[in-house]
């Protein structure tokens, strides 16, 4: 069984944010800033690509439920909204996940740096992923 599965059976404690019949989120056991956080459907899905529509609904409705908290109550500055897919992307936990990463003025503990890469046809990108 997956560790996330085993925080939503509460075989491994957690410190828990909030929870319902379908949704978990708890602080990051490793924080990359005060009050990482998250969150999860209590139901097995591999990642963002596989989750049923009816729960990804649900689990970004809590996840601004709780950036809205983060920002008048931590309070911080911003918040970063994101998720891995694929160890390629980063993805350690092979259960879905949105993290919810407060961002203070002076701290610069997250970077997320985007390189331009050269010669892109975008054409030949959008008769690919265009719908
Ligand atoms: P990923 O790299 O898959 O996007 O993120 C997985 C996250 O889960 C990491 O930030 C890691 O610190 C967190 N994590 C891994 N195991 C546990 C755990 O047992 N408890 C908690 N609270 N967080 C965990
Ligand atoms: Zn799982």
């Amino acid at each position: 069984m997956c560790i996330f599965c085993s925080i939503v059976n509460k075989e491994i404690p957690n410190y828990t944010i909030y929870e319902d019949e379908s949704v978990l989120a708890f602080l990051d056991v490793n924080p990359t800033a005060k009050g990482h956080t998250l969150v999860i459907p209590k139901t097995h899905y591999d990642s963002f690509i596989e989750c049923d529509s009816k729960d990804l609904h649900h689990v970004m409705v809590v996840a601004q439920k709780i950036a809205k908290k983060m920002e008048s109550e931590l309070p911080c500055d911003g918040i970063n909204v994101l998720t891995n897919i694929r160890q390629a992307a980063g993805q350690s936990v092979n259960h879905f996940h949105i993290h919810l990463i407060p961002r203070y003025k002076d701290q610069d503990v997250v970077q997320i740096e985007f390189k331009p890469i050269d010669a892109v046809d975008f054409n030949e990108i959008i008769k690919k992923i265009g719908f």
